[in-house]
């Protein structure tokens, strides 16, 4: 299988499509948070400096942030991998070039903004971490406010406020578009319309990846 590159924007259901990848072709998925996460709680050298830059409310940098990812790509010893989070920048996407040697492929996931705040809008989870969506009919729960998991109530998250949601859609549009015009002219870019059901799009991921 092809390595991946997600970009997409928030309430694009990438979660679900990484745990599918995960399920039915063994991907390892990295996220850079996830990363950061947990090189602090090793106590390792780089997870100390890493603290100490976020303490200090910086953001680490591309240098630092390339060094704990080759970390991890060696760990995980050439299984396929999906990368969530990274590359951010242009300087980062040329230098994970180097590192990959073009073994990947960029799937970007798009939803417009519309279909975006409406996903938000129906958004309900349960403490069990199970989550439903009212807008869409197989995500619905089977019984009004109630999860099918545990039978408890189900509640609406705090960051799912319209405001906040179009905020972080608009700046994630800004942010990638630097990204996108780059892995585009690279023929990397595959464009996958999630206004589907998840089927769907996991077969048309699948596609993609496959090697052939
Ligand atoms: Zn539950």
């Amino acid at each position: 299988m092809r390595n991946i590159i997600f970009i997409a924007p928030p309430a694009a259901g990438k979660g679900t499509q990484s745990n599918l990848l995960k399920e039915h072709f063994g991907y390892i998925h990295i996220s850079t948070g996830d990363l950061l996460r947990a090189e602090i709680a090793s106590g390792s050298k780089l997870g100390m400096e890493v603290k100490n830059i976020i303490d200090i409310g910086n953001l680490v940098s591309d240098d630092l942030m390339i060094d704990i990812i080759q970390n991890k790509l060696t760990g995980i010893k050439g299984k396929p991998f999906i990368l969530d989070g990274f590359p951010r920048t242009l300087n980062q996407a040329k230098v994970l070039d180097e590192i990959l040697d073009d073994d990947y492929e960029v799937i970007y996931l798009e939803l417009d903004k519309e279909d975006a705040i409406k996903r938000i809008e129906g958004r309900l989870t349960c403490s069990c971490g199970k989550s439903y969506n009212l807008n869409d009919e197989e995500l619905k729960p089977k019984v009004t406010g109630i999860c099918d998991n545990c039978g408890k109530k189900l509640v609406k998250r705090d960051d799912d406020n319209v405001e906040a949601f179009i905020i972080r859609y608009d700046n994630f549009l800004n942010n990638t578009k630097v990204l996108v015009d780059y892995y585009n002219n690279k023929n990397k870019l595959h464009i996958v319309d999630v206004n589907r059901n998840i089927n769907d799009i996991f077969n048309d991921i699948s596609r993609i990846v496959a090697n052939d």
